[in-house]
């Protein structure tokens, strides 16, 4: 069946135009891309009105799929025309464009140069209620709240049509605003009602934006469920969205969570999502130099971002995001109580120490080291002198140790140290060093009338044993250690 024609090209393209805006609206950027560039060159014939308006979408369509340079470029030829034609509502579209991409991307000093050049453009226009919400949203970054909110005010004042994506971002503001002077149950209600909106307005980057600051706010209020479940939802919603920005905050709030919560597994994970997002980020605004040169050729108070300043800016952030990712790393890897290496590292180093020492024709010995009458002292004197026996002991194990020795958190009061390059007699040597150490110490000074000592149960890697026989051996070791009476050391021998 043939197509029904519309009536003449021009309403055609208008229609055509219109259909694309709505997906790139729902986000849905890619399907509309390919229309968009099929219809600028008969837009740009019909007049230069059409060509701007079309540039202008394709630039947005390029943003929503988080191809900064590629919106930059397009939003700069409709800025190019719409000054040489002046005309008004494209350059206030071209510029709040930018400007929103640049507060997107933490860049709010641009942001604001764009966002200001807008809004005087944009008095008594229908684009002023946009323009001074994103003035706010630009003087938040820069921080300077009240001036802020006085734009917010302007914003709500101008507040006519039924706009729930700009009613929405309205509140997200006042939320930011209330959360800022510590009133978090205000900024709730604000964030919440522009979530509804957000829903209304069927955008899923406004909705994720609203999770991510109620989990925020959760967090901020001390509640942990809750802010879990908010900025999980956050983490869903943007993983249906191509820019980068909502899904960075996300990841960096849950990485933040789980190391409260000691979960340092998940927050590094959460943690290197971050920061893959943010060098994607950080990329994106070192290569925009070069379209920014555009910019700066053809209205201009933008300056280039590849100033001095801020690429050393840059540089640091990443330098800072590495040191971090090292830390979280090396979190997952240590006992919280006592900072030695926990089982996890133990288990994950083991085959690599079995492996060297048979590549080498090395002995490699094992210690397991366990406090005697633990549970007295913890009865006795209470579990928090018992966790300070379990810390000093470590740091008793950690002097003694030497640099390729690995010591590890075997157990609650259980340690393990590997002595790679020792044979049974060096490892017994070792191991009755320890002990003395621990028998000498003056427990006192932890807490009158306190003392401790420690079995060590000692073997030595055979030929062709496993990890798992290893420390059966020197499990058997210390068995007997504690049987024959305990402070004492006991070697296995048994290969
Ligand atoms: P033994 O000489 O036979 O080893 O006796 P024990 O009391 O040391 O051994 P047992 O295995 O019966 O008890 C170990 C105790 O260590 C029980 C547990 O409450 C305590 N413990 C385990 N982890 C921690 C910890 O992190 N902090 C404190 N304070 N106590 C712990
Ligand atoms: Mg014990
Ligand atoms: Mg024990």
């Amino acid at each position: 069946m043939p197509r029904p024609r519309l009536a003449s090209a021009d309403t055609s393209l208008d229609a055509q135009l219109a259909q694309a805006a709505a997906l790139v609206a729902k986000g849905q950027a890619a399907s509309a891309l390919p229309t968009l560039r099929r219809l600028l060159s008969a837009a740009r014939r019909r007049d230069a009105a059409s060509g701007m308006r079309t540039l202008l979408l394709i630039g947005r369509a390029h943003a929503v799929l988080g191809a900064w340079n590629e919106a930059i470029a397009h939003w700069a030829r409709a800025l190019e025309l719409a000054l040489a034609e002046q005309d008004r509502d494209a350059c206030i579209e071209g510029w709040l464009s930018l400007g929103e991409l640049y507060l997107e991307h933490d860049d709010a000093a641009h942001g604001y140069e764009c966002i200001e050049l807008a809004c005087s453009l944009a008095q008594g226009t229908p684009a002023a209620m946009r323009a001074h919400i994103d003035l706010a949203a630009a003087l938040i970054a820069l921080g300077d709240p009240d001036l802020a909110r006085a734009a917010l005010d302007v914003a709500r004042d101008a507040l006519v049509a039924d706009q729930p994506g700009l009613r929405a971002r309205l509140q997200q503001l006042y939320g930011t605003l209330a959360e800022a002077t510590g009133d978090l149950a205000a900024a709730r209600r604000h964030v919440e009602s522009a979530l509804a909106l957000q829903v209304e307005a069927r955008s899923t980057a406004g909705q994720a934006q609203c999770q991510l600051a109620l989990g925020r706010l959760a967090l901020a209020a001390g509640e942990d469920v809750p802010a879990e479940q908010a900025l999980l939802a956050a983490l869903r919603l943007s993983e249906q969205l191509s820019a980068p920005q909502p899904g960075r905050d996300a990841h960096l709030a849950l990485s933040g969570l789980y190391e409260g919560r000691g979960d340092y597994v998940a927050a590094t994970r959460h943690y290197a999502e971050y920061y893959q997002r943010q060098l994607r980020i950080a990329g994106q605004r070192r290569r925009s130099a070069v379209s920014n040169q555009r910019l700066a050729h053809i209205e201009m108070r933008l300056k280039l971002l590849t100033s001095e300043i801020e690429l050393w800016q840059l540089r640091e952030e990443s330098d800072a995001g590495r040191v971090r990712m090292r830390e979280l790393q090396e979190a997952a890897y240590r006992d919280a109580l006592t900072g030695v290496y926990n089982r996890r590292a133990l288990n994950e180093r083991l085959p690599e120490l079995l492996a060297e020492a048979e590549n080498r024709q090395q002995s490699l010995s094992l210690l397991l080291i366990d406090f005697d009458h633990f549970k007295q002292v913890n009865d006795r004197y209470s579990h928090a002198v018992g966790d300070m026996v379990l810390r000093a002991g470590a740091t008793l194990f950690r002097d003694e140790r030497r640099s390729v020795d690995l010591l590890a958190r075997y157990g609650g009061e259980e340690f393990a140290l590997l002595l790679p390059g020792a044979d049974l007699a060096r490892a017994r040597e070792a191991a009755e060093r320890l002990r003395e150490r621990v028998e000498h110490f003056q427990w006192s000074t932890l807490e009158p009338g306190l003392t401790v000592t420690v079995s060590v149960g000692c073997a030595e890697l055979g030929p062709g044993d496993s990890a798992d026989i290893l420390f059966s051996r020197a499990d058997l070791a210390l068995y007997m250690a504690k049987r024959n009476g305990r402070n004492r050391v006991s070697v296995e021998s048994g290969f």
